[in-house]
């Protein structure tokens, strides 16, 4: 196929949020879209690196009210977008190990309850009842949501991107876009290896690479890239069908099922920011360790695959939704660990902010590039 030269709106980006973006776009209505992806596949950047989980458990009321959307979105995804993405509510559990952090999430916990999130609250005492197979003397207490889970990342960026191609958008990997086309202060459209494509709108949804793409367009994106990885393990028999998705939360250490066995991840707190997405194994040495102390059963199963890729992390661990000071060019980024579980919501905000100048479903103005230069941050707590 050619690549059009002309479009009414060119997508950069085809992981979760330039795939809802382009499908929530020609779903409004747009039928000239160009999505590009530089990569052979769609779906292989952070979202295809993601651990699928979604959570209703955030601290912010902005991230709850984003969850409150996007996960309904996920539930009816298989009836209004015809792929099966396999939601499996098996539940969130976050174990707190110091009174500081049972402190902030009652709090957390009443506001996400107050919004509707209906998360509950149980005791040290009941949570080793339930988990029986691990270590967890020192956990004081947890928050638990049933509705929370996992759901598979690859579905989800394959039903937006072929939705969006049956309503006519034009979608292209192995299109890497070189240029950010500018005439003064408004885009012009882009350039690829080679190609120029004129269009009046173009979306950087190129997640932890938006600080590049945006310095192409002169713009500042204050977007980190920080490594992080996982590993899967083996049968597990053990495993009880009701084992939830764990998070350590002080540790920032989580498992979850995975095939008869394990998935299981630690943030890095001394990662340093930049493009590696190869497995740090001394770092994996650290995560197992931990891993171990909380379910000693894991020393006596195998590996079967690890997986590292890249938050795309801001100042404030919020989104940046929106308009830029460059007329034409919108941002969607900036999720900064958990933007999968909020991409079916993120790319309808956008189909409106681009079509009615604001998004009304969720009010996102707060979420601007302009708050990081007047000083308007939202900090998330909840972050893993
Ligand atoms: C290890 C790990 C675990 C995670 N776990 C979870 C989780 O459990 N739940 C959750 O909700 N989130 C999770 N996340 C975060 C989530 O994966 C991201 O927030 C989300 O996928 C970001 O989507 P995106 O579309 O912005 O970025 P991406 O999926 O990275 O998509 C951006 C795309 O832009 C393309 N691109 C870049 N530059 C160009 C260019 N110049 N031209 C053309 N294309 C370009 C890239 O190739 C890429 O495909 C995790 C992330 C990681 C790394």
């Amino acid at each position: 196929m050619i690549l059009p030269r002309t479009a009414e709106a060119i997508v950069v980006g085809g992981g979760v949020m330039g795939a809802s973006t382009a499908y929530h776009l020609a779903l409004a209505g747009m039928r000239d879209i160009l999505l590009l992806e530089r990569e052979e596949f769609f779906g292989t950047g952070a979202t295809g690196r993601c651990a699928g989980g979604v959570r209703y458990q955030f601290a912010t009321e902005i991230n709850i009210r984003l969850s409150l959307e996007s996960l309904p979105m996920l539930e009816r995804f298989k009836e209004e977008i015809g792929q099966e993405i396999d939601y499996r509510k098996i539940g969130y559990i976050f174990l707190l190990t110091n009174q500081e952090d049972v402190i902030n999430f009652k709090r957390i916990v009443d506001q996400q309850n107050h919004l509707g999130a209906q998360t509950q609250w149980l005791n040290g005492a009941e949570i080793q009842r339930w988990l029986p197979l691990m270590c967890l003397k020192d956990v004081i207490a947890g928050s638990f949501n049933p509705r929370d889970g996992l759901v598979d990342p690859n579905g989800v960026v394959m039903g937006y991107i072929n939705a969006a191609q049956r309503m006519g958008c034009n979608t292209f990997t192995g299109t890497s876009v070189t240029s950010i086309l500018r005439r003064s202060n408004r885009v012009v459209g882009v350039k690829t290896q080679g190609e120029e494509i004129s269009s009046p709108v173009v979306v950087d949804a190129t997640g932890p690479w938006a600080g590049s793409t945006g310095q192409m367009a002169g713009l500042e994106i204050p977007i980190t890239p920080l490594r992080r990885q996982w590993l899967t393990t083996t049968a597990i028999h053990e495993l009880p069908p009701d084992f939830p998705f764990v998070i350590d939360f002080a540790q920032s250490l989580y498992f979850h099922p995975e095939g008869q066995g394990l998935l299981t991840g630690m943030s890095n707190p001394h990662e340093k920011p930049g493009f590696n997405q190869n497995i740090d194994p001394e770092w994996e040495l650290v995560h197992l360790d931990a891993a171990i102390d909380r379910l000693p059963l894991l020393e006596s199963v195998g590996l079967i695959s690890r997986v590292a890729g890249l938050y795309e992390v801001t100042p404030d661990a919020h989104p940046i939704f929106g308009k830029t000071p460059v007329e034409g060019y919108y941002i969607v980024t900036g999720f900064s660990g958990h933007g999968f579980m909020h991409g079916p919501i993120a790319g309808m905000l956008m189909s409106e902010i681009i079509l009615n100048g604001r998004a009304s479903t969720v009010d996102v103005s707060m979420l601007d590039l302009a708050r990081f230069s007047e000083g308007r941050l939202i900090q998330e707590y909840n972050v893993v």
